[in-house]
């Protein structure tokens, strides 16, 4: 079906494929849970399924989606499987992945408010919606002083926040003069990678991270962030940045953003909140609680990548003030310059991030709060929470098993009673049925298992039965030994 005279799809032959891919899609979403849920195949064993060298002629489409099936499908770790417990989730939906596809028919690159308005104003839009449906701050606002932008990851937003903060706190000397040195940065023991990374990239230095000690429920210790944030200061360091988190990786921890709030407002120090995970449990007003204290924060984020049932790669960001994050990553060479933008009156979304080009992917997020409505994902958010909690409960009574925190919201930490070695050799026992996937973490260094219910199939069945396989596992484990 190659045309023969440019070499191009034609478009019936696009209508043809394309009609084929959603069907597949379709029959994967209902076909997932036959596969193992953490792929089995050996490191190289993608590889050596393909051709060494690239095709000299096109080759039929046909060919190529066997090829998906027969060489990727088996590489793939199941994702969109309901049994898929394991780190947090990356749920997608139907409407999310019609706008992945809308977005990649339309083919924008939403750099400038020029290049194509719709793309930008849906995203801001939207972004305000998001301030309502989680009742966020006013001040997030793109009404106000704020505004939100959608990041490709929360590791980017934290990133961009940083850089306002090293600005802000530098009278935005740092960017044309270097950084000086002496900059401070703070997060718990319990926050994400990503923040140690921004630092580093940043330039702050990661010695420069101090790390906040947490309390038993592992949540941020406000006193040693104070008494952090005074030591740096007498040695003549200049305390800038602080993140806390709403729902850490390990265990959905909840820092107090109250208390943090204060001292970075009394210090004058920027405080980013990260709610990658959690933030979206906020669409139901009974756990709008987590993000108390919210209205202390200079810039916040969570993903809708993760429990909105929105594709990879979407993550709201909001800052109280987008003055300081657009002086911080503005540029304006002669190729990009155009009324527009020079009538100050539009948003030039790549102000906002590192990269330059960005993607349309207010789509996918319009496209999932229209589809599911408010109401719809406060179905789904509070049936997982519902059913995380139930799986506390199995593990509160059963003696062989403890709970190691008690679950705020979908994550549940606990581990068998017989020690680290055993709770290793009963996770890679559970994962090898192919049943279902779980990971681990270390809570006050001792291994952890986490289980955690998101993914947008899941239903409590898929959750009770989960709860059997790790009791028989952990069973047959035991009389083996
Ligand atoms: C997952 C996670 C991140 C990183 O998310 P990306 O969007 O993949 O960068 C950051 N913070 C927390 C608390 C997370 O759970």
């Amino acid at each position: 079906m190659t045309n023969q005279t440019d070499f191009h799809m034609t478009p019936d032959q696009f209508r043809y494929w394309g009609k084929k891919i959603v069907d597949w899609i379709a029959d994967y979403h209902e076909r997932v849970e036959q596969f193992p849920v953490l792929s089995t195949v050996k490191p190289g064993q993608i590889r050596a399924a393909l051709p060494a060298h690239p095709p000299e002629h096109g080759e039929d489409f046909g060919q190529i989606l066997q090829d998906v099936e027969r060489v990727v499908l088996p590489g793939i770790t199941h994702w969109q499987s309901p049994n898929f417990f394991a780190f947090f989730p990356a749920n997608v939906s139907g409407p999310a992945i019609l706008g992945e596809l809308l977005s990649a028919g339309l083919g924008v690159q939403g750099m400038l408010w020029a290049t194509s308005p719709a793309c930008t104003e849906l995203e801001t839009h939207v972004l305000d919606w998001v301030v309502e449906m989680l009742e966020l701050p006013d001040k997030f606002k793109s009404t106000g002083p704020g505004g939100g932008v959608i990041q490709d990851s929360a590791s980017s937003a934290a990133l961009c926040a940083l850089l306002a903060a090293r600005e802000r706190i530098s009278g935005f000397k740092c960017t044309r003069a270097g950084l000086t040195g002496g900059l401070v940065a703070y997060a718990s023991s319990q926050a994400h990678s990503s923040i140690e990374k921004a630092v580093g990239i940043a330039g702050l230095g990661r010695d420069n991270l101090r790390i906040i000690d947490v309390d038993d429920k592992y949540a941020m210790r406000p006193e040693a962030l104070a008494d952090a944030i005074r030591r740096d200061k007498a040695s003549g360091l200049t305390p800038c940045f602080v993140c806390a988190t709403v729902g850490t990786t390990s265990s959905n921890a909840i820092d107090p953003l109250p208390e943090v709030g204060r001292i970075c407002r009394d210090a004058n120090l920027w405080l980013h909140v990260d709610g990658a995970m959690a933030g979206t449990a906020a669409v139901c007003p009974e756990y709008r609680w987590i993000h108390a204290g919210l209205e202390f924060a200079d810039s916040y984020c969570f993903n809708p990548h993760k429990w909105m049932f929105t594709n990879f790669d979407c993550d709201c960001f909001f800052v109280a003030d987008r003055t300081t994050l657009i002086r911080a990553l503005t540029i304006m060479p002669e190729y990009l310059r155009n009324p527009a933008s020079l009538s100050g009156a539009v948003t030039d979304y790549r102000d906002w991030q590192v990269p330059l080009g960005r993607r349309f992917r207010a789509l996918k997020l319009w496209f999932v709060i229209r589809h599911y409505g408010v109401d719809g994902l406060r179905h789904h958010v509070r049936n997982h929470i519902q059913w995380a909690s139930e799986f506390a409960q199995w593990v509160r009574s059963d003696p062989d098993f403890e709970l190691v925190v008690p679950p705020p919201l979908n994550l549940v930490c606990f581990r068998h009673r017989a020690g680290d070695e055993f709770n290793q050799r009963l996770l890679q026992a559970i994962n090898e049925t192919g049943r279902v996937y779980l990971t681990h973490t270390r809570l006050s260094d001792r291994y952890t298992l986490r289980f955690c219910v998101g993914q947008t199939h899941t239903q409590r069945h898929h959750v009770e039965r989960a709860w059997h396989l790790i009791r028989e596992t952990a069973s047959a484990l035991h009389m083996n030994a």
